[in-house]
């Protein structure tokens, strides 16, 4: 039968970067900048790495890892925040063949001690450490023996957008990282990020003390996610929606503001038949645990959440992730959008989004107890947030332009698909803010957007008679407009900071000084025509067949027996996964599968140059895939 004794002996371990990559992970190139990366830290420079999630950055220092320590050179430590991740992680370096650990607080103090001997021994290629773990004087101590020894290959410092207070998941610990280079002088570093806006950027290299290192910045775009905005109406039911008609079946991730909301929307998409699970904080550490093993593991999970899901989730088949609030800035809703299609198939990025959004947001920051300086930094980034909401033109264009990139309109995106119709609206801006300007004057306090609708709209309501404001001039002057509109014309000029939200106690709006140019008709302001059916939503057939083909295209050009041996291939990882207890991607992901359904190997040579078949992979898994595809032809 099959010869697993065909695999040719390895007669010495090859070691430039190149035949790592392809000994090791069975790739056959390297991606964008990953070859300049590596090269730069192999020649021991330091390197600042900012690169879209899923743009590949791990194999950017552990391609030079496997080098250095074949070359003698010892371990690389890798510092990451995501103790919950590092378990998969090393799992897949070890899928790969190479000796890896981490040392976190999930392991017991005899397990910690059996890592530090590896670590000493010098056998470790990379060991993942928690910034906090980190920074103690008894790991300390194991790197200054191994510093003494010059067995520390490099540091690669993940998220390393961490050490910013203006990152959106600052944590103090990443500032005591400075030790590495005050300490470990001449040890190559590399600090990996996939968001960074300038400020983030400029304190990542001041604190890390990387004013030396290389940058090598790619481009931000997904071109893969298409970002859908649309208004909040009945949002739950437009999740559901959204979900059955496009994503039926499909891994995704919804977030939430809240624990309560997280809670019954996955009761509710539960309901009605979509495998949803909540996540958040106040869950149980080990349901909140098993839910997320579920979501990586089993196939087709929605995983409800609060922002404490995801952060390194690198589950790299979600198809789509919606948010159902806004998140506090553009580089938070990036990040989260950003967990969508890794494996650069297409992926969907959707949100609601409302008035009330706007205030929840602004209330936050102004309840907040930081100083003003900080608000402000806040504020600002709220605010490019809400013109992206607002923007009626290509929301990539934004998205990009908000990381220093200048772009094109994508085609991609709710506004290029269906541009919107949009109207000249200065003239109702005026009113409104006239309105505002009147209300206050006239009854010395301010009021909430829906009394000022009421008054625009002309409606004599209990509210608008109690206080005589049917006698006011700007009393039903705007009856042509619709209370959408309104809304929406009021959440634009909330974005523009030409009107404030105060929120002590009830929600009233006043004039800012940024209102006077708008009022003297200075400033254009359109509007959104959107009281038909979204755009977005009208577009969604549309959507739909292109994300049917792109998805299904290469499977269906699987003639039937490919077809079987694909379901075969499927079956077969399945159960390796459960057994070694990882997600089914870290043993072969996807698209592995289909070429050796495509290409039907017979032999362990025939598995050379498939894509994700690395030396160890071949040998370990080699002979059983093989048995899998004969099994088929036999039948
Ligand atoms: P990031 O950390 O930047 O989000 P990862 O390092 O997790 O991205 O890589 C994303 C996916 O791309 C992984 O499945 C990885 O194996 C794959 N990948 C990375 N580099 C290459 C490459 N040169 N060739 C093929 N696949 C790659
Ligand atoms: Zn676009």
């Amino acid at each position: 039968m099959l010869a697993a004794s065909a695999s040719p002996p390895t007669v010495t371990a090859p070691n430039t970067a190149q035949e790592v990559l392809h000994g090791v992970f069975g790739y056959p190139a390297f991606r964008g900048p990953q070859a300049d990366i590596v090269a730069h830290v192999l020649q021991g420079g330091d390197a600042l790495v900012l690169m879209p999630t899923g743009g590949g950055k791990s194999l950017c220092y552990q391609v030079p890892a496997i080098v250095r320590h074949r070359q003698g050179r010892g371990v690389a430590v890798v510092v990451s925040p995501l103790i919950a991740l590092m378990h998969d992680q090393v799992g897949a370096l070890h899928e790969a063949g190479v000796e890896a650990a981490f040392l976190n607080s999930s392991l017991s103090g005899e397990e910690a001690a059996a890592v530090e001997k590896q670590l000493l021994r010098g056998e470790l290629v990379l060991l993942y450490v928690a910034p906090e773990r980190l920074t103690t004087p008894r790991f300390l101590a194991l790197l200054d023996s191994l510093h003494e020894r010059q067995l520390l290959s490099l540091f690669a410092i993940d998220e390393a957008h961490c050490v910013s207070q203006w990152g959106h998941d600052f944590r103090p610990d990443y500032r005591a990282l400075s030790v590495l280079h005050e300490r470990y002088a001449g040890v190559p570093r590399l600090a990996l990020t996939a968001t960074a806006d300038d400020l983030t950027r400029a304190d990542m290299v001041a604190h890390l003390q990387l004013e030396g290192a290389g940058q090598f910045v790619s481009s931000f775009d997904r071109p893969n996610i298409r970002y859908t905005i649309v208004e909040k109406k009945d949002p739950t039911q437009q999740l559901l929606r959204f979900i059955q008609r496009e994503h039926a079946g499909d891994a995704g991730v919804v977030y939430c503001q809240s624990r309560k909301r997280v809670e019954e929307v996955a009761e509710l998409l539960a309901r009605e038949g979509v495998n949803a699970l909540p996540y958040h904080a106040g869950l149980d550490a080990r349901l909140r645990q098993t839910h997320q093993d579920r979501f990586l593991r089993e196939e087709g999970v929605v995983m409800v959440a609060t922002i404490a899901f995801g952060m390194g989730i690198d589950k790299p088949d979600v198809r789509f992730v919606a948010h159902l609030d806004m998140p506090k800035n553009i580089e938070g809703y990036y990040q989260e959008t950003g967990r969508a299609g890794r494996d650069g198939e297409p992926a969907n990025a959707w949100m609601t989004y409302g008035l009330q959004d706007v205030v929840n947001q602004r209330r936050m920051i102004d309840e907040s107890p930081a100083g003003e300086e900080f608000k402000r930094v806040l504020r600002g980034k709220l605010d490019a947030l809400l013109g992206l909401a607002e923007a009626t033109d290509c929301r990539r264009v934004h998205l990009l332009d908000y990381f220093g990139e200048a772009s094109q309109p994508c085609g991609n995106c709710d506004n290029c698909l269906q541009p919107p119709d949009t109207l000249d609206a200065t003239e109702a801006a005026r009113k409104l803010l006239s309105c505002i300007y009147r209300v206050q004057q006239a009854s010395g306090m301010a009021f909430g957007a829906g009394h000022l609708i009421d008054i625009l709209r002309g409606k004599t309501t209990d509210k608008v008679t109690q206080y005589g404001h049917e006698r006011l001039s700007t009393f039903g002057i705007g009856a042509a407009f619709s209370d959408t509109q309104w809304r929406s014309l009021l959440r634009q000029l909330i974005a523009r900071e030409a009107v404030a939200v105060s929120a002590d106690g009830y929600t009233t709006l006043s004039l800012t000084d940024q209102a006077r140019a708008i009022l003297k008709g200075d400033v254009p302001v359109r509007l959104r025509v959107s009281s038909a059916p979204a755009p977005a939503e009208r577009s969604r057939s549309r959507d739909r067949a292109g994300r049917a083909t792109a998805a299904a295209q290469a499977h269906s050009e699987l003639s039937p027996p490919q077809q079987a041996a694909l379901t075969a291939l499927k079956a077969w990882r399945s159960g390796v996964a459960k057994a070694h207890n990882l997600p089914a991607f870290v043993i072969f992901p996807d698209s592995t599968l289909l070429a050796l359904a495509q290409r039907h190997p017979q032999t362990l040579a025939d598995l050379q140059g498939i894509p994700g078949v690395g030396q160890k992979k071949r040998e370990a898994y080699g002979p059983q895939v093989l048995e899998v595809l004969a099994a088929l032809d036999a039948d």
